[in-house]
């Protein structure tokens, strides 16, 4: 199993931007068509300013206001191209595919951005905002994906956090997925997104910034993220899933009040630097638990599914491991909590739900979902 290599085939829609299709181990070569839609040139990108207030950097991305949102079916931009809806993909079929997003937050320009910037000045907001969409079909979500597929996922993320680390001025490479509405996502179907910073982001920085004081202290020997997993694994309580080399917990202090760490045993970077065996195994650990997630609550749950990569920085690097944090704002229902005044304001998380009951609630779920079929992805006929 440890040998799922998608084939990887690039191509160029026809106002520039690079799109690469992922198709599951086994299938016949793929070959591209043209993008007829004869699309005007890229839009100019947008700017990014900085806060010196913060030493936050803000994208100003006003060009994104005329994106498509929460589009129907035949008028999909990730549905496979028909003669009734020349969508973002020339195929009549795929498995995964990942293109430059057309509305783009940063990028398309590449370039190294300084420290800071004075008050008053702003540069191109470069880097690079790519869509992956999960499958060809407008419905259902990530957890219901089959395993070879969510496989094939998985190679996709690592193959684009390779390719975007190595580009011009990237300094972190972020692979996410909004599910639901409610969260503000734009399209059904589908999909997650990767953005690829010229900047360390506030939050990677803060984490980093504490993982390496840690990782100093202990010499270089032990790294914070491995050290409470190893703390969540002998309390037990908040454990979600135990596996080889990944495991689940909802940490000791979870600011949302559903919220899960994926993490692995051994001290990866980010998606590239991970084994076919813990690809594996992650493609079928990170499904099952999208499936409890679901199974919570009568209708499906929005999510923010955020991996977690090491910032491409050498200083903070070392100390950075790889991770999940899948949140969601849903505490009962038909009640999501909204960041107001002490979230929203000061950063100043207050929850209500205690973390060892939501443990409880997901180890519960689970216990009814039973092992992801870890078949091999051949034929057609597992198309989802
Ligand atoms: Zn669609």
């Amino acid at each position: 199993m440890s040998a799922h290599s998608p084939a990887a085939t690039s191509t160029r829609l026809s106002d520039g931007r690079e799109l690469i299709y992922f198709d599951d181990p086994g299938r016949p070569p793929r070959t591209t068509s043209p993008d007829a839609r004869g699309l005007p040139g890229r839009a100019e990108p947008g700017e990014v300013r900085y806060d010196e207030l913060s030493g936050d950097w803000i994208a100003v991305a006003a060009h994104r206001q005329s994106r498509t949102h929460l589009p129907p079916a035949e008028a999909c931009p990730l549905c496979p191209s028909t003669s009734g809806n020349l969508s973002e993909i020339p195929a009549e079929d795929y498995d995964v595919v990942v293109f430059e997003n057309r509305f783009p937050s940063l990028g398309p320009a590449l370039a190294e951005l300084p420290d800071s910037l004075p008050w008053g000045q702003s540069a191109p907001a470069a880097g690079r905002c790519e869509v992956v969409s999960f499958t060809s079909s407008h419905t259902g979500s990530f957890g219901g994906l089959p395993y070879g597929r969510a496989r094939t996922v998985v190679e996709a993320w690592a193959h684009r956090t390779a390719a975007l680390s190595a580009l011009s001025g990237i300094r972190q490479v972020f692979p996410f997925e909004n599910r639901g509405a409610d969260i503000g996502v734009t399209l059904h179907h589908p999909h997650g997104q990767i953005y690829a910073y010229p900047y360390v982001t506030p939050r990677a920085a803060q984490l980093g910034a504490r993982a390496r004081r840690f990782y100093d202290e202990s010499g270089g020997r032990a790294t914070l993220l491995g050290a409470l997993l190893d703390r969540e694994r002998t309390a037990g309580e908040r454990m979600v899933l135990d596996g080889t080399h990944f495991s689940a917990y909802v940490p000791f202090a979870a600011r949302w009040p559903l919220e899960v760490h994926l993490v692995p045993h051994r001290h990866a970077a980010d998606f590239a630097d991970l084994t076919g065996e813990e690809k594996d195994e992650l493609a079928e650990v990170y499904l099952r638990l999208l499936q409890a997630v679901d199974a919570l609550y009568d209708t499906p749950t929005p999510y923010i599914a955020a991996w977690h990569q090491a910032p491409l920085d050498t200083v903070l690097r070392p100390a950075a491991r790889f991770h999940l944090q899948l949140t969601s704002p849903r505490r009962a229902p038909d009640k999501l909590k909204f960041l107001a005044g002490s979230e929203a304001a000061m950063g100043a998380f207050i929850t209500d739900t205690r973390p060892e009951q939501v443990a409880g609630r997901l180890r519960s779920a689970l216990a009814g979902i039973p092992a992801a079929a870890a078949e091999p992805s051949t034929g057609r006929k597992a198309r989802a």
